[in-house]
């Protein structure tokens, strides 16, 4: 299973990620926490990614891109994989469709999970208590200020991947609005939707091939009968005799015609004779 999962900061992409792992047994590639990862390393992607991120920006697209496609060659990927975070702008988008397709994948689906943008300051909030608590660190970019950039960024540069999905007949948008159970489940109800659909297809296709395939060796046989017809019986004969109706009508309509050209009396030869004798009789008579 290959997925995209879309949704606004703080709608959840991330707790449905992690049980979609556990689900399919597939891996998240989420951006953000590889851009953390590389933050926390000062790598010199961290770097430059550090600022930009703490202000909610957007990190360049070359540099999601490097990171995803480096990702998804890494042999943990090979069974599936959710992205989360990425892709965030139509450009990604489309640098993601020319990976997979060099790369020979199919993304199966995009979930969207569709929130109020009320209730996400609160859940933003309520993240950042709860990581408290836990004793962690609380993310830099979990404030109400960069909330609202991220917001924005989002509004202006991610939303416009709903219609580039739906176009494209990947888009499956979920209330993300319920609990996350609620939201588990109806994730799973579109995917196993999708995945009876899909397997349908493929029974449609394969049934279809098989027709086809079946129709070519049809055609195919009169050649090889009449090729082999010279070598002698046996198999050959077999062809012969599958190719034989082809064969038969000429020889039957021969026939008919035959048949058609000749008078009616003419079919014995007799009714002639007889019409001649009855001559004959009437003129021998006329004269006594
Ligand atoms: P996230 O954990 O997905 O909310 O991402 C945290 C931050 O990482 C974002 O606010 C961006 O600054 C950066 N980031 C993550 N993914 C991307 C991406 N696909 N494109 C650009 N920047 C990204």
């Amino acid at each position: 299973m290959r997925l995209i999962l879309l949704g606004p900061p703080g709608s959840g992409k991330g707790t449905q990620a992690q049980r979609l792992v556990q689900r399919y047994g597939i891996v998240q590639l989420s951006t953000g926490e590889m851009l953390r990862a590389a933050v926390a390393a000062q790598t010199p992607v961290g770097i430059k990614a550090q600022g930009i991120m703490a202000s909610g920006g957007l990190v360049p697209d070359e540099i999601v891109i490097g990171i995803i496609s480096d990702r998804l060659d890494q042999p943990d990927a090979a069974n599936g994989f959710i992205l989360d975070g990425f892709p965030r702008t139509v450009a990604q988008a489309e640098a993601l469709d020319d990976l997979l397709r060099k790369k020979h994948l199919k993304l199966d689906a995009v979930v969207e999970l569709r929130v109020n943008e009320s209730a996400l300051l609160q859940r933003v909030e309520t993240r950042a208590a709860e990581t408290r608590a836990r004793g962690e660190a609380v993310r830099a970019d979990d404030t109400p200020e960069v909330l609202t950039n991220r917001l924005a960024n989002y509004r202006a540069q991610t939303e416009p991947l709903i219609h580039y999905y739906s176009d494209r007949r990947k888009l499956l948008t979920v209330d993300g609005m319920m609990t996350i159970e609620h939201v588990t489940r109806e994730i799973d109800r579109v995917l196993s939707a999708i995945g009876e659909r899909e397997a349908k297809a493929a029974k449609k296709a394969s049934v279809k091939r098989t027709a086809k395939a079946a129709a070519a060796k049809v055609s195919k046989s009169p050649r090889k009968g009449a090729k082999a017809a010279g070598k002698g019986p046996g198999k050959a004969a077999k062809q012969v005799t599958k190719a034989a109706p082809k064969a038969k009508k000429p020889a039957s309509k021969g026939r008919k015609k035959a048949s058609r050209k000749l008078p009616a009396g003419s079919r014995t030869g007799i009714a002639r004779k007889t019409k001649k004798t009855v001559k004959k009789v009437t003129k021998k008579r006329a004269k006594a």
